[in-house]
């Protein structure tokens, strides 16, 4: 697929001014375009980047044309935007992305259905729309189960392990808010996410195997290159994926290793990823650089660079109490703060990222620091 090339120094729209549209707009101004940012939180991250802000919620749609009017591209940092808005916007403004890969995404049940439909290898999941579809998901996968919400979930919001049956009420009244899949619980060795950029004309630049560990289900530490020798498997899945779905921009896609070495998809984030953010200092260009290339209908480059390797730990509000006064005494720590107002222990308020030529004896010496962090 083809569409406009923007001169340096045309202006970019981004839908979401979080931590995700901030870096993208700091690596689309050093490129000298100017960045317009639509967020209904007037103290949200990009607040202090943007060179312009629009201060609505994500499904206002005279905001949105307002956007689109002073933009000569427009671009999301966050899935969970309303893609019937977006479907409307498509014809009148220059959006890239277009809308259906959001729409088919912000659904797990459709997100699902399409991994099916392209042949990668996913964990078992039964659609649950009742609660008398739980019995289903016992019968045919069985215990442990994991509920997912069909929609909004993320950080592991809106899931529930269901171990054995005394967790069945809990699941029961999860379902009668919510529609839910119901997936299987699988015995993870690892977990790894390839970052993937799609620019003009089909160009790929694939982003590093990142190795990714989980707390509580958010992230907490991301390791490049990963430990593992999945790259070439995860690249032919991705490639499944891409011939599946229309992708423009920045996307990842989060794979799960189970103790018996068999890789499948997880799922995938149609924009910039947690796992991704080592690329900034790490890369030669940053996912949010080739982000920026590729909605901007610019070359991509042949290839990304690992110029180091690294280590990323994410930084909590429960991290930033623990480590702030450190900051200062380790220079080695490339140290991101995205100046979110509200501190609240799980919310993610930034990230570091150590490069290293050890990354064995760097993660340990990073766990020693974040130890205690549940204390
Ligand atoms: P989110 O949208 O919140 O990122 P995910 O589906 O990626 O939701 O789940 C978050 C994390 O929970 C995963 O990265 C993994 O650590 C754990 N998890 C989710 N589903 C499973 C599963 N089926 N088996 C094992 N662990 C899982
Ligand atoms: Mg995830």
């Amino acid at each position: 697929m083809n569409f406009k090339t923007l001169n340096f120094g045309s202006t970019i729209g981004i839908i979401g001014g979080g931590q995700l549209g901030k870096m993208m707009a700091q690596s689309a101004q050093k490129m000298g375009y100017k960045v317009i940012v639509l967020d209904p939180d007037e103290a949200c991250p990009c607040q202090y980047v943007a060179n312009d802000f629009i201060n609505s919620n994500y499904d206002d749609i005279d905001a949105l044309n307002k956007l689109g009017k002073l933009s000569d591209v427009i671009t999301y940092e966050f899935e969970n935007i309303s893609a019937t808005q977006l479907q409307t916007l498509v014809s009148t403004y220059n959006i890239p992305q277009g809308y259906e890969a959001i729409q088919l995404l912000q659904d797990r049940l459709t997100e699902k259905e399409s991994l099916q439909a392209a042949q990668t290898k996913i964990a078992p999941f039964v659609q649950i729309s009742e609660p008398s579809d739980l019995q289903e998901a016992i019968d045919t996968i069985g215990y442990p189960f994991i509920l997912k919400t069909r929609f909004g979930g993320y950080d592991g919001k809106g899931q529930i392990l269901v171990e054995d049956e005394s967790a069945l009420d809990e699941a029961t009244e999860l379902v009668k808010e919510q529609e839910c899949v119901a997936e299987q619980y699988l015995a993870l060795q690892q977990e790894v996410s390839l970052t993937v950029t799609i620019g003009n004309d089909n160009q790929i630049a694939y982003f590093p195997l990142q190795e990714n560990e989980h707390q509580n289900q958010i992230l907490f530490k991301t390791i490049v290159p990963a430990r593992s020798d999945k790259t070439q498997e995860a690249r032919e899945e991705v490639e499944k994926i891409i011939n599946h779905i229309h992708f423009v921009g920045t996307f990842t896609v989060e794979f799960f290793i189970d103790v018996n070495d068999n890789l499948y998809v997880n799922e995938i984030a149609p924009r910039p990823h947690n796992s991704g953010h080592y690329s900034i200092e790490a890369c030669d260009y940053s996912q949010f650089d080739t982000h920026i290339l590729a909605v901007t209908g610019q070359q991509l480059p042949a290839n990304i660079e690992l110029l180091k390797p690294a280590v990323m730990m994410n930084l909590l509000g429960r991290d930033l109490d623990l480590l702030e006064d450190q900051f200062s005494s380790h220079p080695e720590w490339h140290v991101h703060v995205y100046g979110k107002t509200e501190r609240k222990p799980d919310r993610k308020m930034g990230h570091i990222t150590i490069l290293t030529d050890d990354v064995n004896q760097t993660e340990s010496e990073m766990l020693e620091k974040f130890e205690g962090r549940y204390n």
